[in-house]
C-alpha cells in the first residue's frame, strides 16, 4: 500500500475505491470499527506527493470533503478499478493518396489528410486526430477503408513535429518572453495584459519553447471545449513534442489514456479544460492559464475550486513560473498586481499592425427599432457587408423571445417549476425552460384566459437572425448559440463558415466572443449591454465590460480596422462610457474603486451557503439556524448577510435560500467555515434540506 496509491475498501454493505491519503500506525477509532482493505490497487502512487497536499490543501480551502476532491482529480476509469497503466496508443499512418473519394464533411478530411499526410509516415495518434474535428472517425473510416492509411499502435505517444517557424517577436512580446522564460525554475506569477490580438498565444508558445528545452512540462488552460481543437492545431505546427488535450469531449478511456500520458511524465504539453489543472504531471516546468477571466474556470457544482487559484497553487508548489493571460483580466489578478504579488507584462498593440476596434454607443431611446434593431446600425451592417466584409451581432439570448406575453390578461408563459419565464422557441414551436431544462409545445391561445392575442416580448438570437434575413436577403448567415450547434460537428462546421467568410453575417451569444479569430469580420453590433449594468450580482458590471470588449475584440483584427456599435438605453451611464471611451483599464479601475467602498471582493472575501429544498421554508430554516450556530463569530470584521432568497427562488421544482459570510480576513473566513462545518452536518434542520459552500463565488445564484 502507498500513499497516493488506491485500494478497494468497504464501505458499508458495497466495496468502492479509495485513496491512501496517509498511513498510520495508531488510531482513536474503536478496533470494532476498524475495517480490513479488501485489495492494493496501486504499487505506485495514481496521485503523487505534491498533489495529494495539494488537493488535501483545496479540501480545506473549499470546505469539501477529500473523498469528492480526490474522485474529481481521477479520471472516470481510475476511479472504479481499472489498471493505471499507459495503454497501447491508437495510431495511424498515412500510405499513400487515396483513390476513392473521401466520406465526412470537406474541412474534416481537409485537416485530416493534412495532418496524417504531413507526418511524413510517421504515426500520429488518435488522441491529435481527436482535436482536429469531433467527426474525424468517419473521414478516417474511408481512408482506413480506401488502404490510404492504416492502423499502427504504440506503447508510447509519437512526437508532434512543428511544421512552422516562429514569427519575429514584437517589443512587448519580447520582453513578456524574456521575463518569463529569465523565470523558469522559480515561482513567479505573471499577468499578461494583453489587447485583444495582440499575440498572447504566440507569447506561450515562445516561453513553451525554453520549458521543453529544459526537459519540463508546461500545462495550458482555457477555458471553453470550443478553443482546445483551435489551439491544439496551432501547437501542433509550432510545437515539437508530446501534446495532449484533456476535455469534456473525449470519452473515458481516451480521457484515461491522456491522463496517464501526463501522469507519467510522458507529455510534454497538457492543453486542457478546467479539471485538467488536477492532473499529475512529474516535470511541470510552467503554467499558461489562457482567458484567465473565463467564469467557466470555475466549477459550479460538487468540488467548487476555481481552476486559476488552483493553478497559481500549483506553480508554487512546483516552483514554477505561471502566466495568467486576458485582454481583460479579472479584478481579483488586476489587484494582485496592484499589490504587488503579479508582475503585468503588458501587450498593448495588436500583431500584423491591425488598429484596436472603434467603440461608439447607438442610443436607442426613443427610436424606431426593427425587430430591436436600430436603423443606424443596420445602415452599417450594410456598408460592411456591400464592401464585402462580415459582420457580427451578438446578443446574450438564444431563442425567439424570452416571453410570451398575452396581451388580452398580461398572462406570461411561465416555467412551473422555477420563477422564471418560458422562452419562445419559434421554428420548433416550443416553450423551453432555460434554466431547468422544461419544455412544452407554444400554445396557440394564452394558458391562462384562451384569447389568441399572444405577443412575443424581446429577443433572442433565432428572430434577430430571422429579422436580419428579412433585412438582407440573400446574405448567407450563420447563427452560433448553444441550439444551433448541439449536434455532433455542428459547432466547427459553423466556425469554420465564420472564419472562411462563407458566412457573411454572423449572429450569436457568448459562444462567438471567446479567443475567436474570424478575419473577415469588421463590424460588431451588440445588442443587450444594457442588462449587465443592472445585475443583482456585484460581478454583473464587470462581466458586462469583460463580454462587451471581448466580442469587440472580434472586428477588425486584419488589415481593415473593425467598428463596434453598442445600442444602449443608458448612454449617459458613467461606466459604460469609461468603457467604450478609455478601454478596459479604466473602466477596471472605476469600477474596482466602487468595489472597494463597499467592502467587496476582491478587497474582502466572501463564501455563500446554499441551501434547497421542495418546501419552501426549510432552506430559510437551515440558514436561520447556521446564523444562530455562528452567533461569536460575527463582528466588525465579519458578518453574516441572510439567509434571503436565492435571485431566482424556484428552480426546477426547489426552493433555493442562501447566507452569505463576509470577512475582511481570508485567515478568519477560512476559520469561521471550518467551525460551520464541524457543526452543519449536526442541525436537524440540515436533514431537510440540501446544502452546499461555494469559496470566493463567482456568481451568487
Ligand atoms: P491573442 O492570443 O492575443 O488573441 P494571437 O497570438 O492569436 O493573439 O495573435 C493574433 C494574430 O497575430 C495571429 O494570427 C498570430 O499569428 C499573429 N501574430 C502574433 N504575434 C505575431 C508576430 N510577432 N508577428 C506576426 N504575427 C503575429
Ligand atoms: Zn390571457
Ligand atoms: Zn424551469
Amino acid at each position: 500500500m502507498v500513499v497516493g496509491g488506491r485500494v478497494s475498501v468497504p464501505f458499508g454493505r458495497r466495496q468502492v475505491v479509495a485513496v491512501v491519503t496517509g498511513i498510520t500506525q495508531t488510531t482513536d477509532v474503536p478496533s470494532n470499527k476498524l475495517r480490513n482493505v479488501l485489495s492494493v490497487l496501486d504499487h505506485e502512487p495514481v496521485i503523487p506527493e505534491d498533489l495529494l497536499s495539494l488537493l488535501l490543501w483545496a479540501s480545506r480551502y473549499y470546505h469539501h470533503p477529500i473523498g469528492e476532491v480526490l474522485a474529481s482529480a481521477l479520471p472516470v476509469l481510475l476511479r472504479r478499478a481499472a489498471a493505471a497503466d499507459v495503454p497501447q496508443i491508437e495510431c495511424y499512418r498515412w500510405l499513400r493518396e487515396p483513390l476513392q473519394p473521401v466520406s465526412g464533411r470537406a474541412h474534416v478530411q481537409k485537416a485530416l489528410i493534412e495532418r496524417l499526410a504531413g507526418a511524413e509516415g510517421q504515426p500520429v495518434d488518435a488522441g491529435s486526430l481527436s482535436g482536429l474535428s469531433r467527426q474525424w472517425r468517419k473521414s478516417l473510416q474511408s481512408l482506413l477503408n480506401d488502404g490510404a492509411v492504416e492502423r499502427q499502435d504504440l506503447d508510447a505517444l509519437p512526437k508532434n513535429i512543428a511544421t512552422e517557424q516562429p514569427p519575429v517577436l514584437m517589443n512587448e512580446q519580447a520582453q513578456a518572453v524574456a521575463k518569463v522564460r529569465g523565470a523558469l525554475g522559480k515561482f513567479q506569477s505573471f499577468l499578461l495584459d494583453g489587447v485583444t490580438g495582440s499575440g498572447k498565444t504566440e507569447v506561450y508558445l515562445q516561453c513553451i519553447d525554453a520549458v521543453l528545452a529544459r526537459g519540463e512540462q508546461v500545462l495550458v488552460l482555457v477555458p471553453e471545449i470550443s478553443l482546445t481543437p483551435q489551439l491544439m492545431t496551432r501547437f501542433q505546427r509550432r510545437v515539437s513534442g508530446c501534446l495532449v488535450s484533456l476535455h469534456s469531449g473525449l470519452n473515458d478511456t481516451e480521457r484515461l489514456q491522456n491522463w496517464m500520458i501526463a501522469a507519467k511524465g510522458h507529455a510534454d504539453v497538457v492543453i486542457g479544460t478546467r479539471s485538467a489543472v488536477l492532473v499529475p504531471m512529474p516535470r511541470l516546468g510552467l503554467v499558461v492559464v489562457d482567458e484567465e477571466h473565463d467564469g467557466s474556470l470555475k466549477q459550479q457544482d460538487g468540488f467548487r475550486y476555481h481552476a486559476r487559484d488552483f493553478a497559481l497553487m500549483r506553480a508554487q508548489k512546483n516552483t514554477c513560473p505561471i502566466v495568467l493571460g486576458s485582454a481583460t483580466p479579472s479584478f481579483e489578478s488586476l489587484n494582485n498586481v496592484a499589490a504587488g504579488r503579479f508582475e503585468a507584462l503588458p501587450l498593448s498593440v495588436r500583431a500584423g499592425g491591425a488598429q484596436p476596434p472603434k467603440l461608439a454607443l447607438l442610443d436607442i431611446r426613443r427610436q424606431p427599432l426593427f425587430e430591436g434593431l436600430s436603423e443606424p446600425l443596420l445602415q452599417a451592417m450594410d456598408k460592411h457587408l456591400s464592401e464585402g466584409r462580415q459582420a457580427l451581432v451578438f446578443i446574450n439570448r438564444r431563442g425567439f423571445a424570452p416571453t410570451l406575453l398575452c396581451n388580452d390578461c398580461g398572462a406570461s408563459a411561465t416555467c412551473l417549476r422555477c420563477d422564471a419565464h418560458m422562452t419562445v422557441h419559434a421554428k420548433s414551436r416550443r416553450l423551453r425552460c432555460h434554466h431547468c431544462g422544461a419544455e412544452r409545445p407554444m400554445p396557440n391561445q394564452c394558458e391562462s384566459c384562451s384569447s389568441e392575442a399572444l405577443d412575443f416580448i424581446g429577443y433572442g438570437t433565432e428572430r434577430i437572425s430571422q429579422a436580419l434575413q428579412e433585412r438582407f436577403p440573400g446574405v448567407s448567415m450563420a447563427r452560433i448559440d448553444r441550439d444551433t450547434t448541439r449536434k455532433k460537428g455542428a459547432l466547427e462546421a459553423q466556425l469554420s463558415a465564420a472564419t472562411s467568410g462563407e458566412a457573411q453575417l454572423l449572429v450569436g451569444t457568448q459562444m462567438l466572443a471567446k479567443g475567436h479569430h474570424f478575419p473577415g469580420v469588421t463590424l460588431v453590433g451588440i445588442l443587450d449591454a444594457d442588462r449587465g449594468l443592472f445585475g443583482t450580482d456585484f460581478r454583473s458590471l464587470e462581466h458586462m465590460g469583460q463580454l462587451v470588449l471581448q466580442v469587440a475584440g472580434r472586428a477588425g483584427r486584419e488589415a481593415v480596422q473593425g467598428e463596434v456599435l453598442i445600442q444602449t438605453r443608458n448612454p449617459d451611464n458613467p461606466m459604460l462610457q469609461t468603457l467604450v471611451r478609455d478601454g478596459y483599464a479604466a473602466f477596471a479601475e472605476a469600477a474596482l474603486t466602487e468595489r472597494k467602498v463597499a467592502m467587496l471582493p476582491p478587497y474582502a472575501f466572501v463564501a455563500l451557503v446554499r441551501a434547497e429544498a421542495t418546501d419552501p421554508v426549510a432552506p430559510h430554516q437551515f440558514l436561520e439556524r447556521v446564523v444562530a450556530e455562528l452567533g461569536n463569530w460575527q463582528g466588525p470584521d465579519l458578518m453574516t448577510m441572510g439567509p434571503a432568497a436565492a435571485p431566482m427562488e424556484r428552480l426546477g421544482g426547489r426552493y433555493r435560500a442562501q447566507l452569505l459570510i463576509h470577512a475582511e480576513r481570508r485567515a478568519r473566513l477560512n476559520a469561521c467555515l471550518k467551525d460551520l462545518t464541524g457543526f452543519i452536518d449536526e442541525l436537524p434542520e440540515a436533514r431537510r434540506t440540501r446544502w452546499s459552500i461555494d469559496v470566493d463565488p463567482v456568481d451568487l445564484f
